[in-house]
């Protein structure tokens, strides 16, 4: 595979309409969803200027938070190692789980793609079965990835319907619910059967040695929660120093991902299962991956290990949206394991220049990426340093080779550069190309030319501009300079020199600010916000007087048929005694065939509707996983406003794990359609004691 071949499988993922479809889809929904979520954060500015100054100060000090992590970590009860290179990982992860044939069940990890874990496991004769339904789609089809976030984004629901025919035996059909439904059965047996569970972890917090897992869908509290040994794989940047620069990232990334204020499931992982527990890996361990990460950071592209993998700039970005992760292929043909803007950095930045350095240039760098990263990555000013070739010096090579590139770009950005070093040459060229493209622009939409370029494919040629900026800039000057009222040549009204339209945007910015600023819970029900913030996930809120609890319960219990419940030891207002007369039992122990489980909380946060769900001794997790029903009870007086102040609670850094629970288990992984209840509960009901 040469670069020249990768262009040519670009060519074909743009003429395949139904991925163009399916891309289509998954990009409208999450932009729109992004835009959604971040409407509820009116300081997004300012935490995303914290953000990346976090990510900075941990890059910068990458081995000191380091240390303290692994310090804190072992600490705890985990096993802690460090792999150099990817071999080195997979002889650690190999020999944890030993050379008897095992069954391993994995959640979605792009770190363990980077490494191919799976190829290496089956390889020594492991089964290794991905959760994630996305993953286990792809895996059915033999595929990797298509995507950081969503991986089965390049498929169509007739697809999942004719390959859940073919390999798990189901009758055809197109409808979304049976086909998770399907997976859900499948894969229940697996994550009961499991001898160990394999993940990588979101954030691993330094000063607690916190392991963070974000899923929505529930596999990754399965896998580190049902087998009896847990493996967690990491690369080493993921580091935050604190439980509030957590708060802030988590703030953040769902926002960006999904959309979603908080995902489903956030699981705070410290130790394996205490003796007094009955559930939780008996045994952990976290694998700490190098792999070119030392490199990166002392290269030019370091910025590049600010990234939390939230997947939003391949959504924004318009090469991407086109092609799919699956063209992002290195000189060996092999699919590169971070497409996308973000990928077309790490992947060679990690994995050699060599062999995947010419994705640089599949980026028109219009900024897309920049803008909506929420850590504020300046994705084009490395992407462009990677098309340089030199990205293992501070200060880029003028002499480098641009990497990718054919020899008529060479020539031409040769000529450009002359061009442009002379501001005669240059204005000179603006006219003539003025001159070329108005002659042009009318015949736009016949520029079919995709034998040569691809363009006309998908979109089409865009329309030229009317006037050069030149002409444009210098129209506003002399407007301005006169004091009259003009309009530049987007339309925007033009007063005194100023601009109304940017007065109104700083306007905006300036109240929300303020809204920023102003105390949050001013004025806030808690118990209001924290009942519409989970209804608005899925999930059910009731408010119930202490005294009328147990009625309302088997009520709700026997209008379900639900005779068994799967329960905590204890639950503030709850007389176990009116179950038992009603005939409801109540099993402590973790038993998947039961209907129901009750918990209780440690607290809920009203920002987002989350329970935060600690384990410990009678307070099993399965409870709050296994069941169809999670039912909650939980008092006004636990509700906080924030994520921030819920993470603030010892409680919650002194529990072995704890899961903060955002509505009930979901997914969005075939063809994006939201559907509920994928390996976690289907139905999420709290009831709120006055
Ligand atoms: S570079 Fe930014 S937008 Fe892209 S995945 Fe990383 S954090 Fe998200």
């Amino acid at each position: 595979m040469t670069p020249t071949q990768f262009k040519s499988h670009i060519r074909k993922s743009i003429a395949n309409e139904a991925l163009q479809i399916a891309l289509d889809n998954n990009t409208q929904r999450r932009l729109k969803g992004r835009a959604l979520a971040f409407e509820s954060l009116p300081d997004w500015r300012e935490r995303r200027q914290s953000a990346r100054s976090i990510r900075a100060d941990v890059i910068s000090h990458l081995d000191e938070y380091r240390d303290q992590f692994i310090a804190k970590v072992e600490q705890n009860g985990i096993v802690a190692h460090r792999a150099q290179d990817a071999a080195e990982a997979i002889r650690i992860i190999s020999e944890i789980i030993g050379s008897e044939p095992k069954l391993i069940a994995k959640s979605k990890s792009m770190v363990t793609e980077e490494i191919e874990l799976n190829h290496a496991l089956e390889a020594a004769g492991q089964r290794v079965v991905e959760t994630d339904l996305g993953e286990y789609i792809v895996q059915l089809r033999g595929e990797k990835p298509a995507h950081i976030i969503t991986p089965a984004v390049h498929l169509r629901r007739h697809e999942v319907g004719k390959l859940f025919q073919e390999k798990l035996g189901i009758p055809y059909t197109e409808d979304i619910p049976t086909l998770t439904n399907t997976a859900r059965k499948v894969l229940r047996e697996v994550f009961l059967n499991a001898d160990v569970g394999v993940s990588g972890v979101n954030f691993g917090v330094a000063e607690t040695g916190t392991l963070c897992i974000v899923t929505n869908e529930g596999n990754g509290r399965m896998v580190t929660t049902m087998p009896p040994i847990h493996i967690a794989l990491m690369g080493m940047e993921r580091i935050v120093p604190t439980l509030d620069d957590l708060a802030l990232m988590l703030s953040l990334l769902p926002r960006s991902a999904t959309g979603q204020k908080l995902s489903v499931y956030t699981q705070l992982i410290h130790s394996p299962r205490r003796v007094d527990e009955i559930d939780g890996a008996r045994e952990r361990h976290l694998v700490i991956l190098d792999n070119g990460r030392s490199r990166l950071q002392h290269s030019s592209l370091q910025e590049a290990l600010y990234c939390i993998r939230c997947g939003a700039c391949l959504n924004a970005c318009p090469v991407f949206r086109e092609l799919s992760g699956h063209a992002y292929v290195g000189i060996d043909g092999s699919i590169a394991p971070y497409p996308g803007p973000i990928g077309s950095i790490v992947s060679p930045g990690l994995l050699g220049l060599e062999q995947f350095g010419h994705l640089a240039q599949a980026s028109s760098l219009c900024g897309a990426c920049k803008d909506i990263c929420p850590v504020d990555i300046d994705l084009p000013k490395l992407l462009t340093r990677v098309r340089a070739g030199n990205p293992s010096s501070e200060t880029q090579n003028a002499q480098s080779k641009g990497i990718g590139l054919s020899w008529m770009s060479r020539v031409g950005l040769k000529a450009y550069g002359m061009i442009a070093s002379s501001p005669q040459l240059f204005t000179l060229s603006q006219r003539l190309a003025g001159i070329g493209t108005r002659i042009l622009s009318p015949f736009s939409q016949w520029m079919w030319i995709p034998a040569f370029t691809g363009w006309g494919y998908s979109k089409d040629f865009p329309r030229f501009a009317t006037k050069t900026f030149r002409e444009k800039f210098h129209h506003t000057v002399r407007a301005a300079a006169g004091g009259l009222h003009a309009t530049n040549n987007g339309g925007t009204p033009v007063r005194d020199g100023k601009d109304t339209e940017n007065e109104e945007i700083f306007g905006k910015e300036k109240e929300e600010k303020k809204e920023a600023d102003a105390p949050k819970t001013q004025g806030v029900n808690l118990v209001e916000r924290f009942s519409q913030e989970l209804e608005a996930v899925g999930g059910h809120a009731y408010r119930v007087k202490q005294d009328e609890l147990s009625k309302r319960l088997i009520e709700f219990l026997k209008e379900r048929d639900i005779n068994a419940v799967m329960m905590w030891d204890s639950i503030p207002a709850l007389n176990e005694s009116y179950l038992t007369e009603a005939g409801v039992r109540a099993e402590r122990n973790i038993d998947p065939t039961l209907k129901a489980g009750i918990t209780g909380a440690l607290s809920a946060i009203a920002e987002t509707g989350t329970l935060v769900i600690p384990s410990g001794k009678g307070q099993p997790l399965g409870a709050s996983l296994l069941a169809e029903f999670h039912i909650a009870i939980i008092s006004s007086s636990q509700i906080v406003w924030s994520l921030d102040e819920a993470l603030k609670n010892p409680e919650v850094r002194n529990a072995s794990a704890a899961a903060l629970v955002t509505g009930p288990s979901r997914t969005a992984d075939i063809e994006m359609t939201l559907t509920i209840g994928v390996h976690g509960p289907k139905e999420l009901h709290v009831f709120v004691l006055d």
